[in-house]
């Protein structure tokens, strides 16, 4: 059985009748087991997905309604909740934490009848860029074991791109879905903000991000926003826009629409070689398609990364606050401790790069610096928008490489924390101004993916699958060696 296909041919199979739900899940199943020694994508599986097969092939054979995802395999980045189930963020301070309740985007795909094959590594609470900020041991790249898969949602993207599954959940709050999308070869959407209810993904920094989906194919990638996406009662700041269908003319192709190059991104001091000659090319192929390019500059991107990691860790140090020791699962023998000592104690389960993020989050908004940093990230951020706004008066899309470099290998760049926060300077602005971006698998080089990035205007995801399809039309992707 070939588990290496899309959601879209996996459904046509089992509707034909070419092989059970049950079977292509235990074949998944099989390959997990039989692979995630190597990879590390998965932090635990689902006991019951042969069960949750079984019971949708039941419902194929008597002809009951069967929900638009025929069972096919997804897996869930380890920061989203599921009742009955560890919901671990990769960190020590929730090993023991189970979900009391499930996420919406989770109960959307159970009501389809998807089947959870398990959930996934991540750098610890979504912090980071190569998952080696997970308790668990870092995820390797199906590409390359010796290389970072990328990250936050490192697990998710090399689980789709190991054949451990067919599609992933992951959330992006800088850059953490598109960034391992772009490492391990998948395609990776960030939604405008608000399109995908946050109900039960466990914050970071609520103000600007977003789940996003994450699978083989940009059609699949669509079909998942089509189930997953809508206005939730539970989140008060998702959007209701109507629904649309993000597949149904996707192939409607991109001719005559205007594209900006992102300057700042395209010429930056750190991007490589390699990932400077892919975005050329890639540029051609849009003019191949009958789009025009050009260069446009948005002077403040400079300026983002400073004001994401501002804002974030802002948001991180007021969101992880509430990780006491008391509530969340994770238990520290009590005795000889008065209240303060023990919650101080309790809170060094946290590693290195949160605690980082809790300080800088304690230090930048207080009273006799906000005005010097917090404020400040805020200018930047309504500067930014102001900018990508006006661009959007005259392009249809905007473009850059998802990340400056190729995946990297482990431990070349984890002690330089700026280095690594440098490599979200393409994928911060799309969180801090709301609007969709999606990273588009372009080439292999040497061995290793480099992916593409296009961002529209905000609920533009439709048009922004147009021109994701239209690019995927022009590449050619080798098989996943491993
Ligand atoms: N690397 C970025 C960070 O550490 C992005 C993370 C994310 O999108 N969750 O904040």
């Amino acid at each position: 059985m070939n588990l290496n296909t899309s959601i879209l041919q996996y459904i046509d199979d089992v509707k034909s009748g070419s092989f059970t739900v049950e079977e292509f899940i235990s074949a998944t199943i099989d390959r997990i087991n039989k692979i995630d020694g190597n990879v590390h994508a998965y932090l635990s599986l689902n006991d019951s997905a042969i069960n949750d097969a079984k019971l949708i092939d039941k419902k194929i054979i008597s002809n009951e309604k069967v929900g638009k995802c025929y069972g096919f395999p997804i897996s869930i980045k380890d920061n989203i909740c599921i009742t009955g189930t560890k919901t671990t963020c990769a960190s020590k301070i929730l090993e023991n934490f189970v979900a009391p309740y499930t996420a919406t985007v989770v109960n959307r795909l159970n009501n389809e009848d998807a089947v959870i094959t398990g959930k996934t590594n991540l750098d610890e609470f979504a912090m980071g860029l190569t998952t080696e900020f997970s308790a668990y041991g870092a995820t390797k790249n199906p590409w390359n074991i010796d290389y970072v898969p990328g990250g936050s949602s490192g697990g998710s993207a090399a689980s789709v791109a190991a054949n451990e599954c067919l599609a992933s959940l992951g959330s992006d709050t800088g850059g953490s879905v598109r960034n391992p999308a772009s490492f391990c070869s998948v395609v990776g959407l960030k939604p405008t903000y608000g399109l995908i209810s946050r109900y039960g993904l466990i914050s970071y920094a609520n103000s600007i991000e977003q789940i996003g989906p994450m699978t083989k194919t940009v059609k699949d990638n669509a079909f998942l926003l089509n189930i997953i996406a809508g206005q939730d009662s539970n989140d008060d700041t998702t959007i209701d826009n109507k629904n649309p269908d993000y597949l149904n003319e996707i192939e409607k192709g991109i001719e005559g629409k205007k594209i900006g190059i992102i300057k700042e991104m395209t010429t930056a001091d750190g991007l490589s070689q390699e990932v400077s000659t892919a975005t050329k090319e890639s540029i051609q192929d849009f003019e191949g398609l009958g789009a025009s390019c050009e260069e446009v500059s948005l002077p403040t991107i400079p300026y983002t990364v400073a004001a994401y990691y501002t804002i974030t860790s802002t948001e991180a140090g007021s969101n992880l606050a509430r990780y006491d020791n008391i509530r969340y699962g994770y238990e520290m023998e009590s005795e000889g401790y008065e209240y303060n000592s023990y919650i101080s104690k309790s809170r060094t389960k946290f590693g290195p790069e949160v605690t980082r993020r809790i300080i800088l989050g304690g230090f930048v908004p207080s009273a006799g610096h906000a005005g010097k940093y917090f404020l400040k990230a805020l200018k930047v951020k309504s500067k930014l928008i102001s900018e990508i706004n006006t661009a959007f008066e005259k392009y249809d899309y905007l473009i850059a490489p998802t990340a400056p470099v190729q995946p990297f290998r482990f431990g070349e760049k984890i002690d330089d924390p700026v280095t690594l926060m440098l490599l979200d300077y393409n994928t911060v602005t799309a969180n801090l101004t709301g609007k969709p971006a999606i990273s588009v698998p372009y080439s292999v080089i040497n061995g290793l993916p480099i992916g593409m990035q296009i961002i529209a205007n905000s609920l533009e995801e439709k048009s922004l699958f147009q021109a994701a399809y239209a690019l995927e039309t022009k590449t050619t992707i080798p098989e996943v060696p491993l």
